[in-house]
Formats: structure tokens, sequence, C-alpha cells
């Protein structure tokens, strides 16, 4: 089903009018942590300023280690709603075991799933069930074809709503985090037509990175950017700050991305 021999326009998913998919181009920005209500209502102001569509951030979150900040859970998801309503964005939160699929669906537009859960096949199968749109992130070290195949659970379980996200793979490279395979994007769009996304947060680690990787997201054809912003990156309470955009910066990036393809 993901495969564009089955299927062979361009998938479009609709959220609210927000088109993703085909020749738009949709930025979802915010931070690594929903961490406070002043926080996120103050992120999700910039992110709209600047003409970003979606507000991303984490309430469930992944943390390599057990006695990390493991996000603030479903108050996160209240205040990440009211934020995202308050000011005309759609928002996307990560959903980590089959039991909070419900409940993160009432509160967000679009579920993420994690790097480290792409083979969460139980997650997958319950994804499947519902039609909340979903950003798959690309496991940091599948394949395309185990990328594509982790996909393939959500769409054969009847939901069709299912977006791909490269997000950087492992490598012997310690500078940065991860390394974005930018070549993932035509090759999955290629392979398949499904939305394809790029992560230059998480693909590089590295603020100073974050702007011309997301620029040759653009150019490699990217249906969207999903990127991490914040207030006070250096007093961000995941350790993402360190790839973190300033809020100017983020501003500057979309104003420089309309150049490449309208922001729509
Ligand atoms: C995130 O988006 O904050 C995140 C944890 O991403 P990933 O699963 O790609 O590491
Ligand atoms: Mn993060």
């Amino acid at each position: 089903l993901a495969s564009r021999d089955f299927h062979p326009d361009d998938t479009i998913i609709d959220i609210k009018g927000v088109k993703i998919g085909g020749s738009n181009l949709v930025v979802m920005g915010g931070p690594c942590a929903v961490e406070s209500p002043e926080q996120i209502d103050e992120i999700a102001r910039l992110v709209k300023a600047a003409g970003g569509q979606v507000l991303r951030g984490g309430a469930f979150k992944p943390r390599t280690g057990p006695y990390s900040f493991q996000g603030i859970g479903v108050e996160g998801l209240e205040m990440m709603a009211e934020a995202g309503r308050k000011h005309g964005l759609l928002t996307i939160t990560e959903v980590m075991t089959p039991e909070y699929v419900d409940i993160c669906a009432q509160y967000a537009d679009i579920l993420q799933v994690g790097t480290r859960n792409m083979q969460n096949f139980d997650l997958l199968r319950k994804l499947g069930t519902i039609q909340t749109p979903v950003l798959l992130k690309r496991g940091f070290s599948a394949t395309y074809d185990e990328f594509l195949n982790a996909a393939e659970y959500i769409l054969a379980g009847g939901n069709p709503n299912v977006m791909l996200c490269e997000r950087g793979i492992r490598t012997f490279e310690s500078y940065t985090r991860n390394t974005l395979d930018l070549a993932a994007i035509p090759a999955l769009q290629q392979l398949s037509h499904l939305p394809v996304i790029s992560d230059p947060s998480h693909g590089t680690g590295r603020r100073e990175l974050v702007e011309p990787m997301a620029k040759a997201s653009v150019a490699a054809g990217a249906n969207g950017l999903i990127i991490e912003m914040h207030t006070d990156p250096d007093n961000s309470m995941t350790g993402d700050g360190v790839q973190s955009l300033f809020p100017d910066q983020f501003a500057n990036l979309l104003k420089d991305l309309e150049k490449l393809a309208p922001i729509v």
C-alpha cells in the first residue's frame, strides 16, 4: 500500500485545510518538549508569526536514559492543544505506547512515532485503527525497505494518512548527532506516494547546521520540515537545546524558504 506502483499519485493529507504532500511545503516548529503553558504559548505565537502551520512539542518523551526528564504527560497535551487553538496552528506530538494513542489523538492533529519506536509493531497496528494522521520517523538504523514496511503496518490497518520523516541515521561520524540522509528524500518519494518530511534538528544535532540542511532538504524535494525552536534553548528541559533554533533564526529560515517553495 505504501508503494508508488500501487498508488501512482502523491498522497495529499488535508488537515483542517493544511495540505501535506504534493507541491506544498509544510513547516512544523516548536520545542522538543512542552515545559509550561507560558513556554508553549509563546513559542506557538512565534511559530505562527514566522509563517509555520504546525506546532510541535513532546508531552511524552522517549529518553535514552531512564533518569532523564520524561515529559509532563497529559497536562502537556492540554497545554499544547490550547496554544494551537489560540494561535491557529495544527499540533503534532509523540505517542509512545498503544494505550496512549486514543488520548493523544484527542488532543493533537498529528501523532508522531519516534525513531526508537519505528518497529514498535503493536503501536503501529493501533495507529492503523484510527484516521488521525501519523508522522512516522525513520529508525536510526532502518533501511528504506524496513521504513516502508513500518508505514505499511499503519496503512494495512486502514489509516491512509501516513507521512514519512527522515531524521538522520547512525553512522561512524560523531561530530553530528546523526547523519541526515538527504538521498532518502527523493528515494522514498520515488518508492512511495507518501509525503516525506525532513527533521534537520535531530538529523544534525547542531543548531548551526539546521538552516543549511533545512534548505538542502527542500531543494531535495521534501514536502515539509519539522524543526526544533525554543525561546531559551540553553535552559530547555531536554538536551535538545543545542539543536534548537532561536526564534529569529527560525523566522529568517522561513523567509528564505519562501524563495525556494511556497509555504502553504
Ligand atoms: C523528537 O522529535 O523530539 C524526537 C525525540 O525525535 P526522534 O524520535 O527522531 O529522536
Ligand atoms: Mn528532540
